[in-house]
């Protein structure tokens, strides 16, 4: 949709996402659909509204942003099963007829012509694939094998933590808001999405897509500190079905549908980005040049982003055939900034909250940030901002 004069084929290693990596989508996200003329038709589709986000500190309940006041058509952070969100996008991007997406077709290497990236080759199930073009877009995740073969040279961040997933079922009278609960060396993070919970144990859960489409049920994330997940299993399934209920009480009912390992995936967290996003024929984008942690939960948004930076930049140069690797940095530049800002942002919290609160046992109370922004409810709009607009945001340019 972005790039929509110019021939666009898209890759995509699997026929679904296979495990669970963010559900929101952002007030800036939702601006960016708004500009496409696709927000209304993405309303259509089930989704949830938030238009506050908050949590508890030790017994403490607080709210941290209010969107209600940004200066956007959305007042509202949108929680969607991310395949449905890419269901979505990819049936609006199939109106273009220079669109063509081919599903399980895994890159697997870059061709190279005289010393630029031409385009890849693929793996898929009826053999070998080469896709030849000007200008090739790595938007593989953090884990991009286009970043790998191209040789980028990484830079890792660190994370303090690692999130266990696991599913329970859900009671018409479980308290209605998405929250983290903050206590004790523990967090545990529950998003409510009407039919199930979704909540993560931070240490490299799994969820298969299909688990999470069972109605009724509630998926919670835990989260712990980085590598302890062997030890958290040693302890052994009585001792951490305890730890999940004695933050969140009201799941002491059905804590026993934990009855094995299995239930219960690990996701490993990291941070990176790369020194250079690019190279002569071929970008970075997204995660494949920055990965974000789950803190704030805008790893989702940041991509997009970027996806808008780079067809603004990209897109008249490409329809002349003439994209020279100073365009190519053009988009690092312009990306680098809120890149920067959003992962320090995530640094901070998890070297000065995370960390901290992983590593202690004491019952905690709300810090005076959090005070404050109880006292004064108009300052929850500035979280609201940075977490629901972020650094820089980006607007698609009319063509
Ligand atoms: C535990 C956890 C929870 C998170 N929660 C949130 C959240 O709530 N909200 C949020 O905004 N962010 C969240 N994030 C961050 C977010 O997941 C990422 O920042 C975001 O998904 C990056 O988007 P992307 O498109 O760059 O990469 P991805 O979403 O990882 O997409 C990459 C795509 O490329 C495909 N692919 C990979 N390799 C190949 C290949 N070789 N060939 C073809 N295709 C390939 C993958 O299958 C995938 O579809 C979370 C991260 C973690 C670790």
């Amino acid at each position: 949709m972005l790039f929509e004069h110019d021939n666009v084929n898209a890759l995509a290693r699997k026929e679904k996402a296979q495990h669970y990596a963010g559900d929101t989508i952002h007030p800036s996200t939702l601006e960016i659909m708004y500009e496409l003329g696709i927000l209304d038709e993405f309303l259509k589709r089930p989704h949830q509204q938030v238009t506050e986000l908050g949590g508890k500190v030790g017994s403490e309940t607080v709210t941290i942003a209010d969107f209600t006041h940004l200066p956007t058509h959305c007042h509202f952070l949108a929680l969607m099963p991310q395949w449905d969100f890419l269901n979505f996008i990819t049936e609006q991007a199939s109106r273009c007829p220079t669109f063509h997406l081919r599903m399980q077709a895994e890159v697997t290497d870059l061709i190279e012509v005289n010393g630029t990236v031409g385009g890849v080759r693929a793996k898929t199930p009826h053999g070998t694939l080469e896709i030849r073009a000007s200008l090739t877009v790595g938007a593989d995740g953090r884990r991009s094998v286009v970043r790998e073969r191209a040789g980028l040279k990484v830079i890792d961040l660190g994370a303090p933590m690692d999130v266990m997933w696991m599913r329970l079922s859900r009671r018409p009278t479980d308290p209605p808001q998405t929250l983290g609960h903050f206590d004790r060396g523990r967090i545990l993070f529950l998003i409510n999405r009407e039919d199930y919970w979704l909540g993560a144990h931070t240490s490299d859960c799994r969820f298969q897509a299909a688990d999470l489409r069972t109605p009724e049920s509630l998926i919670c994330a835990f989260v712990i500190p980085k590598g302890t997940a062997d030890e958290i299993r040693q302890r052994g399934l009585e001792a951490f079905r305890q730890e999940i209920a004695a933050l969140e009480p009201f799941l002491q009912d059905r804590i026993a549908e934990l009855g094995d390992w299995k239930q219960i995936s690990l996701l490993t967290v990291t941070v990176d980005r790369l020194a250079r996003w690019y190279q002569p024929g071929l970008l970075c984008i997204g995660d494949a040049a920055h990965a974000m942690s789950p803190i704030g939960g805008v790893g989702i948004n940041l991509a997009i982003q970027d996806a808008v930076a780079a067809a603004n930049l990209l897109g008249p140069k490409l329809r002349q055939n003439n994209v020279t690797e100073s365009d190519l940095e053009a988009v690092q530049r312009r990306r680098s900034f809120p890149t920067r800002a959003t992962q320090r942002f995530q640094i901070l919290i998890q070297n000065n909250v995370i960390r901290k609160i992983l590593g202690s046992d004491k019952t905690l109370s709300a810090p005076w940030v959090l005070k404050l922004l109880q006292r004064w409810p108009v300052l929850r709009r500035i979280p609201a901002r940075v977490l629901g607009l972020g650094f820089r945001p980006e607007h698609v340019k009319a063509r």
